[in-house]
């Protein structure tokens, strides 16, 4: 193509042709989405990043132009200059956007050539996610992860600006930092300079952000990335990204009304209209009543507590159960009374992996309470927990009778596969909700300790404060989540900024003076010196992206994902190194079986 087209020219988005355009010459550089012969006509449907176009060669016209991209193929990168001109009405292809037009070429170059493709890009044959994700650069061509990574860009824009407009200051964290604590496993980075020392890579800038505000900037943020080696579950990844925040002199209520005032702004780019303000939880409450501290309020399902009905029931199982400080608690599920005994097993199954006996069922059919175990329970006892349960006709309630912290997780479980198998979760609906008053602590059965919920640096609630040696299972945190539609959206805290305080809650978490200093001693002295009252928050910008996207895992809105075993497809990383870089780390590999 001469270069004085090209000058004369600007190059066009092929998506962006329309009505508007018939007459004028135009100059794409697309790739070939797809190729049609029709025996003397041939036509090469163009895609850029702006969307698709058609275009059209007439060979007895145009010979020589022909025989340049006779050869083309599929997702060949090529240059036309042509004419918009308008399609003939029954050609008109309602489809894509630009179906009324077509560009007749008249000259045209092939940019680059493509090999055979291990998949097509039109969406229509099930590729497997391993090869999508080995070949990521062509999957990433496909529109929806295009649509999915503009998307994500938008948000990431409106995130920065609303947060500039609030006058916060985006600042940037190391990397290569110390270890701080958010519960999960460091990733490592051996250092070279100093021999048997390791950087860790920050499972978030918790610490840093809580020392800029000792530093005085007074309201931070970042689009930061953060680092967990977890075993991953499906919508987990180990390298991901926070919107993280932090504010001097903020209430809880500041902080409700800031990412309140974001979601306004972000979630329209999903088409959802988040309510000003969401409803507010308490985590007993949530817990109780919908066995998650993360509840899913789109349905209701909401879980009743039989324990003081039932225990003086004559049913041992009951009756044991809360003499030892258990529950018995269930929730009905309209419609399901013919729920057959296949499914009763595969419930039953469910709360076994809690750790629970099983369900039990009491149905109401044809105005008739029948419960699984028969005559375990009298004629009121059964109306009684019916009541309770809110068991209309034709409904079917499951019951569990277990130690709280197996019932609570064991019913949650249910709750969402019941209302999933009786499709109780309305399309386009959407909840959101505040989870408030967290316990600060969370007690760990094998490690027979203390273990913070949120994280150390979580201001226990003053009103709890007398009892946080005493009873630390009893005292609750300033910390709240925020949750859509059952998923954490992420959490945050009111934190410590008296160095005492802080060195308390390290004494009740098994961390005493000594091992502060040695981990946290920077953090502690940096409290010393004039530290504001502080709290913030942090946002899963992933999870966030997914669901503006609509899409269903993580991997659909982050360019380059890894799988669930934390390897990245493409570059196949992790990969062993060279011994050399080993040995001027000091770093010996213990092969696996003589560990
Ligand atoms: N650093 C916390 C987290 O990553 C969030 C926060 O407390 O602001 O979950």
């Amino acid at each position: 193509m001469s270069e004085e087209t090209q000058e004369v020219l600007p190059r066009r988005g092929a998506g962006t042709l329309g009505r508007g355009d018939v007459g004028r010459r135009v100059r794409l550089q697309a790739w070939v989405q797809r190729r049609r012969d029709h025996g003397g006509v041939l036509f090469l449907s163009l895609r850029d990043r702006s969307g698709i176009a058609q275009v059209v060669i007439h060979p007895d016209d145009l010979p020589d132009v022909a025989r340049v991209l006779e050869p083309v193929r599929a997702e060949w990168v090529v240059e036309i200059v042509g004419e918009v001109v308008l399609r003939a009405p029954e050609n008109v292809n309602r489809e894509i956007a630009t179906g009324e037009i077509e560009v007749s070429v008249e000259r045209a170059a092939v940019l680059s050539r493509s090999e055979p493709l291990p998949f097509m890009l039109d969406g229509k044959a099930e590729i497997s996610e391993e090869t999508r994700l080995r070949y990521r650069y062509l999957d990433l061509r496909r529109p929806e992860l295009q649509k999915n990574l503009l998307l994500r860009d938008r948000l990431t824009h409106e995130v920065r600006n609303y947060f500039h407009e609030q006058e916060f200051v985006d600042v940037e964290t190391p990397i290569l930092t110390r270890s701080t604590p958010e519960g999960a496993r460091d990733y490592l980075v051996p250092s070279r300079v100093r021999r048997g020392s390791f950087y860790a890579l920050p499972q978030s800038p918790q610490l840093f952000k809580q020392i800029l505000m000792v530093a005085g900037f007074e309201k931070y943020i970042q689009i930061a990335r953060c680092f967990r080696d977890e075993d991953l579950r499906a919508d987990r990844q180990p390298e991901f990204t926070q919107v993280d925040l932090e504010m001097s002199f903020p209430t809880e209520e500041d902080v409700y009304a800031l990412i309140e005032g974001l979601f306004a702004r972000v979630f329209p780019l999903g088409g959802i209209e988040p309510p000003v303000p969401f409803p507010r939880m308490r985590y007993a409450d949530a817990v109780a009543r919908y066995g998650t501290d993360r509840p899913d309020l789109r349905f209701g399902l909401e879980i009743a507590d039989l324990s003081e009905r039932l225990e003086g029931s004559g049913f041992r199982a009951f009756q044991e159960t809360v003499a030892s400080g258990g529950v018995v608690r269930g929730f009905a599920v309209p419609g399901a009374a013919e729920a057959s005994r296949k499914q009763v097993d595969g419930w039953s199954e469910i709360a076994r992996r809690s750790g629970a006996a099983g369900v039990l069922t009491l149905r109401r059919k044809d105005g008739e309470l029948t419960f699984q175990v028969k005559n375990a329970l009298t004629p009121a006892e059964l109306e009684g927990a019916a009541e309770d349960l809110g068991l209309e006709e034709g409904g079917l309630a499951l019951i569990v009778a277990a130690k709280e912290s197996v019932a609570a997780p064991a019913l949650g479980t249910l709750r969402l596969e019941l209302a999933r198998a009786y499709g109780l979760i309305p399309e386009g609906k959407h909840a959101f909700l505040w989870v408030t008053e967290f316990p600060i602590f969370e007690w760990d059965e094998q490690e027979k300790r203390w273990f913070a919920m949120h994280h150390p640096f979580t201001s226990p609630d003053p009103r709890d404060l007398d009892r946080l040696e005493s009873d630390p299972g009893s005292v609750r945190a300033r910390a709240y989540d925020v949750v859509l539609d059952g998923l954490e959206m992420g959490g945050g805290s009111i934190r410590m900024h008296d160095p005492e305080l802080q060195s308390r809650v390290f004494q009740v978490l098994g961390i005493g003076p000594e091992e502060a200093k040695a981990r946290f001693g920077f953090f502690l002295d940096a409290l010393r010196y004039g530290a504001p009252p502080h709290g913030g928050i942090a946002l899963g910008l992933d999870r966030l992206a997914m669901v503006l996207a609509g899409a269903s895992s993580l991997r659909e809105v982050i360019a380059f994902p890894k799988t669930a075993s934390a390897t990245d497809l493409m570059t196949d990383a992790p990969s062993e190194v060279d011994p050399k870089q080993l040995r001027e780390l000091g770093v010996q590999v213990v092969p696996e079986e003589s560990k």
